[in-house]
């Protein structure tokens, strides 16, 4: 007896059911509303298909995690190796590709970072740092700062900025102090001899794309290393290219204590996040027992040999400087779509190929990503700041590919434009 193979439309349907039956009823019916209510099925490079063939240039990037685009064939090519000899290992013996990872991210991290923690995402990343934080200073409280994103675990969420995410779940971890973001004179009242820990990210990532003043940010690094408290920078989403240097904290020449990374890290392949220290910091919480912070997972070899084909990769191709050079030609083709549309836009902003174009409206937004969407282009808003869509598309995107972007927000702009004045016509 022969069955018939199920259509796209069958398989759509079924697994938009089950999202709603065993998933999230809630997320499935925004993902209808917002025309995302297709099923993933290949990504290559900048691109990414669904089951129904249609293409897309993925300007989300999974919030920054496919810089190298879609199956990188040197990160899939290292994965794959790893996979034959040994997926996961025994936790007992020594593992070469985290030992190989370690030395790599010391040698590619800014000043003195030099060891690492390998975990396997961002939140993971922070909760760590902030751990390591306490016990290498020997004080609780962490200042962190309004809109910031640094992950959803109890620590992480007690560090981010964004009421809405946090207050269901209060009281959340004592000893956290929220200043204003980008605000020199906050820092300094805040940051003093009780302080383990200043939290950032050197750009605000889901804050909406936020780059602060050079001034605010080395006060941070003054004011930390003046009463003895660590800086945190939270590179999860910045790091290894991204900004247009390897590490965002390079824009502003600083160096933090500890850096969190993750995302790109993996290599759009694997899942893996980090915290990095100096060594002085990190002996502090490591020396006496190195098992005060473990994790079964973290630092399997699969992720690791991801991450080390991902970076090197990254160097070989370039892609710091694409990224950088890239942003700078996207953003000014943005700029000038922007200038067509008075009243619906307030500003495009970023550093390389993190950019934001922010809303006077969040519904107008929302119009404006689903418009782009039914036209081949994935965008999305920032989670703490829903005025503001993201474009972090992977770095190796081509100038023809951007100008492809550059024509669809404009047309989405105008779509939304025409149907907003016609609602004002009636
Ligand atoms: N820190 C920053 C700066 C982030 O942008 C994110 C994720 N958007 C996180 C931490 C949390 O990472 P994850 O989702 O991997 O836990």
């Amino acid at each position: 007896m022969s069955s018939l193979a199920p259509t796209p439309d069958q398989i759509t349907a079924r697994v938009i059911e089950q999202y709603q039956s065993f998933l999230n009823p809630t997320q499935v019916a925004l993902l209808k509303i917002g025309g995302f209510d297709h099923v993933e099925h290949r990504g290559e490079g900048v691109y990414l298909y669904d089951l129904d063939g249609n293409k897309y240039i993925d300007c989300l990037g999974s919030y920054g995690v496919f810089s190298l685009g879609h199956c990188h064939p040197r990160v899939i090519a290292a994965v794959k190796h790893q996979l034959d000899l040994m997926p996961m290992g025994s936790k007992t013996f020594l593992n070469k590709p985290l030992a190989d990872l370690a030395e790599k991210l010391a040698s590619i991290t800014p000043g003195n970072l030099q060891y690492s923690f390998i975990c396997n995402s961002g939140t993971e990343a922070v909760e760590g740092a902030l751990k390591l934080a306490r016990m290498a200073t020997g004080r609780t409280n962490i200042v962190a700062t309004t809109d910031a994103f640094h992950g959803k675990t109890m620590g992480a969420l007690s560090a981010s900025g964004r009421d809405l995410y946090k207050h269901d779940f209060e009281p959340l971890v004592p000893g956290f102090v929220r200043i204003p973001w980008n605000d020199v004179k906050a820092l300094t009242d805040s940051v003093n001899s009780s302080t383990a820990a200043l939290i950032l990210e050197p750009i605000q990532g889901e804050g909406g794309i936020r780059i602060p003043d050079l001034s605010f940010m080395e006060t941070a690094r003054r004011v930390c290393t003046e009463h003895g408290a660590l800086l945190i920078l939270d590179e999860v989403q910045t790091g290894l290219g991204r900004t247009g240097k390897m590490f965002a904290c390079e824009h502003f020449n600083i160096v933090p204590d500890i850096m969190t990374l993750a995302k790109a890290l993996g290599g759009g392949v694997m899942p893996i996040g980090a915290f990095v220290a100096a060594s002085d910091v990190w002996l502090k919480m490591f020396q006496k027992n190195p098992f005060i912070h473990s994790s079964t997972f973290g630092g399997g070899e699969l992720a690791c040999c991801a991450a080390l084909a991902a970076i090197q990769a990254t160097e070989d191709e370039g892609l710091v400087k694409r990224s950088a050079e890239s942003g700078e030609y996207f953003r000014r083709r943005l700029v000038d779509a922007a200038a067509e549309f008075p009243g619906l836009l307030k500003e495009v902003r970023g550093l390389g190929l993190m950019i934001g174009i922010e809303f006077e409206d969040s519904d107008v937004a929302k119009l404006v990503i689903g418009a782009m969407v039914h036209r081949g282009v994935i965008a999305a808003y920032t989670l703490n700041n829903p005025t503001v869509i993201r474009i972090e598309p992977p770095l190796i995107i081509t100038q023809l590919e951007i100008d492809q972007v550059i024509s669809v927000f404009r047309d989405s702009m105008i779509e939304a434009r025409d149907l907003i004045a016609g609602l004002f016509d009636e």
